[in-house]
């Protein structure tokens, strides 16, 4: 029997995303599940999730938290396009504020509490479906105390069996709490401690679940490496040195059937690796969209991101000016920092016919910048994987990114000797090293039109399906187990 899952999580696409771990938690489910796995989903029913055909089971849940019992009711719906269920637990005080995390430009000092009722209300909730799940999954710091749980107030009961996997998507958040409204989320005082919870007199909700799951994951082989040193471990580096052993980097995969050049519903027109003609006629329709100049001959470079530090998007900003001197057009999609959002929308006003940007979210035009750029900006700081740059390879769209993390082990460095390459890789993150190796992608994309098709056809074709990944899971899955267990299964 393969083990079974609860998947725990304050997101999950389609429902609730802001970034790539809802995309993961929405997609790895159906992979697991396509294996064999009896996998679940849990998350919050937040008052803004997408609207979804969901039904309410009848009882509600009892969930300990703060000086009783707070109570939440259990909604239910499947993953589109398979039977896994997906259940959401509801409570208005908690998570029907008009946010997932925090209020815009605000803070929720209560984070802990909220997302407390998350990790809690999951033992509860597998309790209430008569799931023993053999494995607890979690991710980042939303749902870090299901470990912490597993080994200490659930002690005991039927559910401490279950051996706990905790994937860290981004150790830039770590859920820093108030010590104070620890006793609220009823873990024991005693694991507030250098080595458990405590963090300079806070509580650091990450940390706590990395001391306590049997297994850690994070989601790129680089970035397992990278976090264990003092430039990428944000201050949990010795932590994660002291874990190393029980820690793994399972690259993510990608929604192959969402961004599939030869079926994305968003497109004007379809394409594959064998014939472009289509990525020519999307060109030209973002191009008059955007209400940039109709040109096929000028390279168009584009980027969908949230804009802050970690994208390195203030660099990119600073670069507009250089890029387009480099006789490209440029698209940026993204929200986030505010000053750079301000420098982005004074380019656009200022050159429109070669640069666009447009502030928000908008799933529609990611797609279409995907598929109608030739070359894709991402040279983030760090990465623990990054998705836009397989996206974008699927897309034949050849990424230029700077060597990190996932992005380093997805990209292949362009070798014009050679012929080989899927992209384009920078080292330093500065104006000028991002425009040099811009010039350099626009130059191959000019010059040698051969090497930059041939790149394109290899990077159409690589393998980022979540069936890999799926396979790996189940494999520390079963690690886990074992470790838990203490036998060889
Ligand atoms: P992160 O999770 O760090 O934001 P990833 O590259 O792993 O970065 O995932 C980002 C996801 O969010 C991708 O699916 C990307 O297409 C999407 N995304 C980011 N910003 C936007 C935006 N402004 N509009 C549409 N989609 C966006």
């Amino acid at each position: 029997m393969l083990p079974s899952v609860l998947f725990v999580a304050s997101e999950c696409a389609p429902f609730a995303k802001t970034g790539g771990l809802g995309d993961v938690v929405g997609a790895l489910p159906i992979a697991l599940a396509a294996r064999g796995h009896d996998v679940r989903v849990v998350l919050p029913k937040y008052d803004i999730l997408k609207p979804a055909q969901m039904w309410r089971h009848p009882e509600a849940l009892a969930v300990p938290l703060g000086a009783g019992i707070a109570w939440c009711a259990v909604w239910e719906s499947r993953l589109p396009g398979s039977e896994v269920p997906v259940y959401f637990l509801e409570h208005d005080a908690l998570f029907g504020r008009g946010y997932l995390y925090d209020p815009p430009k605000g803070h929720a000092a209560d984070n802990m509490v909220r997302f407390a009722m998350l990790s809690r209300g999951a033992f509860a909730l597998a309790r209430h479906l008569n799931f023993t799940p053999d494995i607890f999954h979690s991710h980042d710091w939303p749902s870090a105390l299901v470990p912490v749980y597993a080994n200490t107030t659930e002690r005991g009961t039927a559910l401490a069996g279950a051996a706990t996997v905790l994937t860290i998507h981004n150790l830039a958040h770590q859920g820093i709490s108030p010590e104070a409204d620890l006793w609220r989320t009823h873990v024991p005082r005693e694991c507030f401690r250098e080595d458990g919870l405590e963090d300079h007199g806070n509580v650091n909700l990450l940390k706590g679940g990395l001391y306590h799951a049997t297994m850690l994951t994070t989601v790129s082989p680089r970035y397992a490496e990278e976090i264990r040193t003092p430039e990428h471990g944000a201050g949990l580096e010795n932590l994660l040195r002291f874990r190393a052993g029980d820690l793994v980097g399972v690259l993510n995969g990608i929604d192959t059937r969402a961004w599939d050049p030869a079926k994305d519903v968003y497109l004007p027109a379809h394409y594959d690796a064998q014939d472009l003609s289509g990525k020519v006629v999307c060109k030209r329709a973002l191009q008059e969209e955007l209400g940039l100049a109709v040109r096929e001959d000028v390279p168009l470079l584009g980027v969908v991101t949230r804009l802050g530090p970690q994208k390195g998007t203030d660099i990119i900003a600073a670069a507009v000016p250089q890029l387009l001197g480099l006789g490209a057009q440029l698209v940026v999609l993204g929200s986030g920092d505010s000053r750079t959002e301000e420098t982005f929308r004074y380019y656009s006003a200022q050159s429109p016919g070669g640069f666009r940007a447009k502030i928000g979210f908008d799933e529609r035009l990611a797609h279409r910048i995907e598929a109608a750029s030739d070359l894709f900006l991402m040279p983030s700081r760090f990465e623990p994987c990054g998705l836009n740059q397989m996206y974008s390879m699927r897309y034949g769209t050849l990424p230029l990114v700077r060597a990190t993390g996932g992005l380093d082990d997805t990209v292949q460095q362009c070798d014009e000797r050679t012929g080989e390459g899927t992209g384009f890789k920078l080292h330093d993150l500065s104006v000028s090293s991002l425009v040099e190796t811009a010039r350099w992608a626009v130059r191959v994309w000019r010059e040698n039109r051969p090497h930059f098709r041939t790149m394109q056809y290899r990077a159409m074709r690589q393998d980022f399906g979540w069936e890999r990944a799926a396979k790996r899971y189940g494999e520390v899955y079963r690690w886990a187990l074992e470790r838990r267990r203490g036998h060889s299964a």
